[in-house]
């Protein structure tokens, strides 16, 4: 059996969608399971939708992601090279050879008359091209003359083109049903349904995972693969990634994509491990799996057919779970950048920024969150909501707040930590005769304004001596 070689072929068309990032993982899972290459091709010829600085931007994701491959642009392999408007001879050389074939045909309509024809016939049908009865050596001359004309594919009137595909099983189509549609183009750029079978296939690609967008046309695919005798790849065409029941998810629509997440703060391997799933699910209950594990458990029989709904709160959910495991040091890096772009931190010590970040752990799913959660740190006023302001009209609330503050007024700078203020907390409980909630939630709203938070030792630590006294008088 020759070796695993899969393909991941974006269009460098500026950002990053799930599904692409999706179809990328599919196919390094797929690749390094067996132990095979994952390879970078760029499909940059349709030149109208390219946007500058776009392929920068798929490498740089790929390395964010992990997800290393092989060969690429800029990792030279035996087959290269890997941008396909680097390879504009090599789809001449083929589109020449699938004419003799009887694959494809030279044609010379003008692009007004292949309209007219397309609102005239039916539109499935495509193009019912004359150019089709014009004898090769005729169209040759031609072409010798400096006519302008385009690879057309040829497809037999009759019969029936079948394909297996992983996912969606045995799929069958009348050839007559299938558009005859350019290969190649007059400025001798091939169209995607040329150059992705011939590049396949002297890149030696095994297994192509795409959008199931293109299932219906992969029987035309098919027959350029029987004219020229070369092996069809296993297909494995995958449903979309929606957004809801019936929308697709699309970057047009505001819906997010790979940057924006990480621009958020969420984590690689969690955005990963949650897009495997997107579509797949391993055998048993396992949620949480590493790169490694994907590798290891990934099999493309258990793709599902449906669309698989892109879910952000599972998403911040399985973020959530891979934060639980940081360093406090990966935790700050994550975080710190966030605090840096909402609140004046000077004057803050980097420990007191630390604990802050440290302290808020359990309380963010992504990285961005932590601004909100320490809103109350920076706030010179304490904001209560309705529902605490209303627990605070309790009688004995003043008193055990009066004998809190004493406490804590007797705590050097130096001594007013987590300890020690745990410590007033516990003297007021027997001083003041206030407990559990009746001891906890005052103190706390009158600290933080908030009824539910981290630590409270911990919190009122970090607000400071000053700071905790005035919002106490
Ligand atoms: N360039 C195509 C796209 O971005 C890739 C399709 C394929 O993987 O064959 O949609």
């Amino acid at each position: 059996m020759s070796k695993t070689r899969t393909r991941f072929a974006p269009s460098p068309t500026g950002y990053m969608h799930i599904g692409n990032l999706r179809t990328a993982l599919y196919e390094y899972l797929i690749a390094k399971h067996d132990h095979g290459d994952f390879i970078l091709r760029i499909e940059d010829t349709d030149q109208g939708r390219k946007v500058e600085d776009a392929t920068d931007m798929i490498y740089r994701v790929m390395k964010q992601t992990g997800l290393s491959y092989d060969e690429g642009p800029d990792i030279p392999g035996e087959v290269g090279p890997y941008i396909q408007s680097e390879r504009l001879p090599i789809y001449k050389e083929y589109a020449d050879k699938l004419v003799e074939l009887g694959g494809a045909h030279y044609c010379f309509c003008d692009e007004e008359t292949v309209e007219e024809s397309k609102q005239e016939g039916s539109e499935e049908l495509g193009y019912i091209d004359p150019c089709k009865n014009i004898p090769l050596e005729e169209a040759k001359q031609r072409i010798a003359n400096g006519e302008k004309y385009v690879v057309r594919q040829t497809i037999p009137d009759t019969g029936i083109t079948s394909f297996e595909d992983e996912v969606y099983g045995h799929i069958e189509v009348e050839n007559a049903g299938l558009a005859e549609g350019v290969l190649l183009k007059s400025d001798g750029f091939p169209t995607y349904n040329f150059a992705n079978i011939v590049d396949d296939h002297l890149m030696n690609i095994t297994h192509v995972v795409r959008g199931n967008e293109y299932l219906s046309s992969t029987p035309k695919y098919n027959l350029i693969y029987q004219a020229f005798g070369w092996d069809i790849p296993t297909y494995i065409h995958c449903p979309p990634v929606m957004k809801d029941e019936k929308h697709k998810l699309s970057k047009r629509n505001g819906d997010a994509s790979y940057q924006d997440l990480i621009e958020k703060g969420f984590l690689n391997e969690a955005i990963l491990n949650y897009i495997a799933l997107l579509g797949w699910s391993p055998e048993g209950e396992k949620e949480l799996l590493t790169l490694d594990e994907l590798i290891e458990e990934f099999d493309v029989k258990r793709i599902s057919k449906s669309g698989a709904i892109f879910d952000i709160n599972k998403l911040k959910w399985m973020n959530s779970q891979y934060l639980k495991n940081k360093s406090t040091e990966e935790l700050v890096q994550l975080c710190q950048p966030f605090l840096e772009k909402a609140y004046d931190l000077s004057g803050k010590d980097q420990k007191w920024i630390e604990n802050l970040i440290v302290v808020h752990k359990d309380h963010i799913s992504y990285g961005e969150e932590i601004i909100d959660q320490v809103k109350l740190f920076f706030e010179d006023e304490v904001h209560m909501d309705e529902e605490a302001k209303e627990f605070m009209q309790e009688e004995s609330i003043p008193h055990t707040l009066e004998v809190f503050k004493s406490h804590l007024e007797q705590l050097s700078e130096e001594d007013f930590n987590e300890e020690n203020i745990f410590k007033c907390i516990k003297a007021t409980q027997k001083e003041a005769k206030a407990r559990g909630k009746m001891l906890y939630m005052p103190i706390r709203i009158a600290t933080t304004g908030i009824m539910h938070g981290p630590d409270l030792a911990s919190s009122i630590m970090l607000l400071g001596k000053e700071k905790v006294l005035s919002r106490l008088s």
